[in-house]
């Protein structure tokens, strides 16, 4: 794909959506890495179930370690994997108080030593709480990226560097969140609707369908 036409897609992703966020709810970058460490291999929606009974009580590293393993296991028992979450979630609010006066670090080196913080995880909290350009690669943006020819990869580190390589600069610090909705809601895993997309004519998907 040509930076001509790369170029093109975002600008529409960005006139369709021009703030776009975290389908995540949380109003602190403490309340977003634990919504984050949450989501894995749950949906957004089940989150913000937990997170909304759970942060009206305890929101910062302190009250959740008051909580402890058993009581924090009461507020996001209804999440997948939730006991190994929470233990991780408690050992991270340890570290945050012990290493970083109860703050969550913003880099990438301290974010990852955390339990339960991985790299992509890493990267939603360094760009959505911290606004630097990183682009967090998920299944839906692994997706979209190579259906679309606009950064095709065979994992997702490569994907990832592609993008942050490929993606025009202005629109570098969005990037992930149009990925990601345009492949949650638009370019779906099984049932893309390619009639409705507004980078249809962009797209170098093959394959292209239209299940409306
Ligand atoms: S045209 Fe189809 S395959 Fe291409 S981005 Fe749109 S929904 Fe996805």
């Amino acid at each position: 794909m040509n930076r001509q036409k790369r170029t093109e897609i975002f600008r529409r992703l960005r006139e369709a959506n021009p703030k776009p966020t975290t389908e995540l709810n949380y109003s602190t970058p403490f309340e977003l890495l634990v919504a984050v460490i949450l989501s894995a291999q749950a949906t957004d929606v089940g989150v913000n179930k937990a997170t909304a009974r759970l942060f009206p009580v305890a929101n910062t590293p302190e009250a959740i370690l008051a909580l402890g393993v058993d009581g924090l296991k009461e507020y996001i028992k209804t999440i997948g994997l939730y006991n190994s979450k929470a233990e991780n979630i408690i050992k991270t609010c340890r570290i945050l108080i012990e290493k970083h006066g109860g703050q969550v670090p913003d880099n990438r080196k301290d974010l990852e030593a955390l339990p339960g913080v991985g790299r992509k995880t890493a990267n939603v909290v360094l760009n959505t709480a911290f606004g630097q350009p990183t682009m967090a690669v998920d299944t839906h943006i692994f997706r979209v990226a190579n259906r679309t020819g606009i950064a095709p990869g065979k994992n997702v580190l490569e994907v990832e560097q592609r993008l942050l390589r490929l993606v025009p600069r202005e629109f570098l610090q969005d990037a992930h969140h149009w990925l990601i909705l345009h492949g949650r809601y638009t370019c779906t895993a099984r049932k893309p609707k390619c009639g409705a997309c507004i980078i249809e004519d962009l797209c170098e998907f093959k394959d292209k369908r239209d299940y409306l």
